[in-house]
């Protein structure tokens, strides 16, 4: 039944963006920006899906004009060394064996072919950093990676990075000149780790003399981790000491109190919360977990907010520094591997949806 689902919605996705190929074909001197695109309303960045789409199928010995990008992706991702540069457009063993530890990690079959299921993943928003560490030189990279000691789902960076004191501090960049709304959203995400540790964070001014550094920056900004516009990366996070803590200031963000840039029904919005949970704990030593209900799961549902840690964010954490030993806020969330969802502000039921949105819920309810 669930196969009948995921099919039926991904072929109508994909007719939808034939059509909308079509359409544009047919008006190439029309006022664009006045007329949302079908692929801003699938939620879905139009670089990323033209980018993959006409990969579906693909299998081993292929040569398919800019499949050259699959790998880039797949290398960004941890799953190609970074030492491997040109790539061509031929499906060679080497991508073969990316795309499988690509599926392996998302606990899919490990086909090693651009099936629709594995293309369907690629193309959901995430994070930034990393899957897995580059075998070969990931202590050198500049980018921000992610596990390669696992315990359980959970994982950890490279040589298990993690600080040195409990007491941290944070700071805003001040030229981001964020407001109130933004700050108290990401104060409180801070929060969702405090309970649950024996570590503290407190705000001050000095930017450049905080532990943990926050910023909202667009596209190249320095740290071999660009943005990419709307959706695709939302965020990365650098392991302990580095502390750097940084948001694609492209992106929709959803924050309670504040205006949307843009209508949800244009580009979704992404809840700042849920992102800024999942990024602490990289800033705070883990990698992301395997378990997709986790917070620590690389991928978010479109317009779902996922800020409660589970029971693998939790065990992950406390592995590191230890147990809450300090007196519980009468305020705590219950951050006890409840469930992952805590909120829907802004999810509107099914039966409300055009159904292009239904279809895309469908794919992200699938894989997610
Ligand atoms: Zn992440
Ligand atoms: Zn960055």
């Amino acid at each position: 039944m669930r196969n009948q689902i995921f099919l039926t919605a991904v072929i109508v996705v994909f007719s939808l963006l034939q059509e909308q190929t079509l359409a544009d074909d047919n008006s190439t001197q029309s006022n664009i920006s006045s007329v949302p695109s079908l692929l801003e309303k699938l939620y879905i960045s139009a670089g990323v899906i033209d980018e993959f789409k006409k990969f579906i199928g693909a299998h081993g010995g292929e040569v398919i004009e800019g499949l050259s990008k699959v790998k880039t992706y797949l290398q960004h991702y941890g799953y190609i060394p970074d030492t491997t540069k040109n790539f061509t457009d031929t499906f060679d063993e080497m991508l073969v064996s990316a795309i499988k530890s690509y599926q392996k990690f998302y606990n899919t079959e490990q086909t090693g072919q651009l099936d629709m299921k594995t293309i369907a993943h690629m193309i959901l928003p995430r994070c930034g950093n990393r899957d897995v560490g580059d075998q070969t030189s990931s202590s050198s990279s500049s980018r921000p990676s992610s596990h390669v000691h696992s315990v359980g789902h959970y994982e950890y960076f490279p040589n298990n990075p993690r600080w040195d004191k409990l007491a941290l501090t944070f700071a805003f960049l001040p030229e981001n000149r964020l407001s109130e709304n933004y700050k108290k959203t990401i104060v409180r995400a801070f929060s969702r780790w405090t309970d649950v540790t024996p570590l503290t964070f407190t705000q001050i001014e000095s930017y450049n003399e905080a532990d943990i550094k926050i910023a909202f920056y667009s596209g190249d900004h320095g740290d071999g981790g660009p943005f990419d516009g709307p959706l695709g990366q939302l965020a990365h996070a650098f392991e302990p000491p580095d502390g750097m803590f940084h948001f694609d200031s492209d992106e929709n963000w959803e924050v309670e109190g504040e205006p949307l840039k843009l209508p949800s029904r244009v580009v979704t919005a992404i809840d700042l919360e849920s992102v800024a949970v999942h990024e602490i704990g990289h800033l705070l030593g883990l990698g992301h977990s395997t378990d997709k209900e986790s917070v620590m799961y690389a991928t978010l549902p479109t317009s779902a907010r996922k800020v409660l840690l589970k029971r693998d964010d939790i065990a992950g954490i406390q592995s590191i520094y230890g147990a809450n030993t300090k007196t519980p806020r009468p305020d705590s969330p219950p951050n006890d591997g409840g469930d992952v969802f805590s909120g829907t502000s802004n999810v509107v039921p099914p039966f409300c949806l055009p159904v292009w949105m239904v279809v895309v819920a469908l794919v992200n309810n699938i894989f997610l």
